[in-house]
């Protein structure tokens, strides 16, 4: 794993994720690149701003009621200093209005950076995730999170 390396397939949770990440690979692209996300992300774009994609995560963590990704649109880059300062700001107002159209009365909201064998990210590209626990379902587990 280099720091050049678009995917960590180490990183993979679920075998359908690491079959699409294998192909994504073979065709040497970034699959969050916004002129390849929509071909390769399973899931219907929820919104689309000037700067950012919310849309579910492809493998929803075990545990959790919502999981969305926020991925950033202008540019591949790898690190939240690279956000131009519309695009940060657009982010906070993207959760806003997920957190209020999904009535999420508490979650979390965490963005990993940089190489990915530091934060355990499957993709280099930089997105965030929004998270809420399905709390109140039968034997629900805590969601588990790998980070670093
Ligand atoms: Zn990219």
């Amino acid at each position: 794993m280099s720091d050049g390396d678009l995917l960590n397939l180490n990183h993979a949770r679920e075998p359908e994720q690491k079959a699409l990440m294998e192909q994504i690979i073979a065709d040497g692209v970034c699959p969050f690149c916004a002129e390849h996300f929509k071909k390769y992300h399973p899931k219907p774009i929820i919104k689309e701003t000037d700067y950012w994609f919310l849309t579910e995560n492809m493998s929803p963590y075990p545990g959790t009621k919502y999981h969305f990704i926020l991925v950033y649109k202008p540019a591949h880059i790898r690190t939240p200093s690279e956000i131009v300062p519309e695009g940060a700001a657009d982010l906070f107002a993207l959760l806003d209005w997920a957190i209020a159209e999904y009535k999420i009365p508490g979650g979390s909201f965490f963005m990993r950076f940089g190489e990915t064998r530091y934060n355990g990210s499957s993709v280099q590209h930089l997105h965030g995730q929004l998270i809420m626990g399905d709390v109140d379902a039968p034997g629900h587990q805590p969601v588990r999170v790998k980070l670093g």
